[in-house]
């Protein structure tokens, strides 16, 4: 693995998963985080979220979704077969599952 490898998983993170390394539409990205330039809350899929995990508006998609970049937290979620289960997977890497429950 090289250094610096963006998809190479920190110690910390038991090797769980199969190494992805690209976007596979998994809808995390788009689900999990708060979003403000969308006015997004935490942990509530993107209203440009299709049923299929694609954006409904990607040619027109804020910056900051633009800026977002695959790395290993996607083949950390990813392979997780829902939806649901993915956000709490991404959530969790962030530390941010106490906030979500808290909600
Ligand atoms: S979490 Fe990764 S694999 Fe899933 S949609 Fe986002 S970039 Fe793609
Ligand atoms: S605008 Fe598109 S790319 Fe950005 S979070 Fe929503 S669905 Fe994802």
């Amino acid at each position: 693995m090289l250094m610096g490898d963006p998809f190479e998983p920190p110690p910390d993170v038991p090797p769980r998963s199969v190494l992805t390394r690209d976007c596979s539409a998994c809808g995390a990205c788009c689900s999990a985080p708060d979003i403000h330039a969308l006015q997004k809350p935490l942990g509530v899929p993107c209203v440009h979220l299709d049923s299929g995990c694609l954006c409904l508006i990607y040619d027109a998609r804020p910056q900051v979704c633009r800026n977002y970049q695959p790395d290993w937290v996607c083949g950390e979620v990813a392979p997780i077969p829902t939806l649901e289960g993915r956000i709490w997977r991404f959530l969790e890497i962030y530390g941010l599952e106490q906030e979500m429950a808290r909600k």
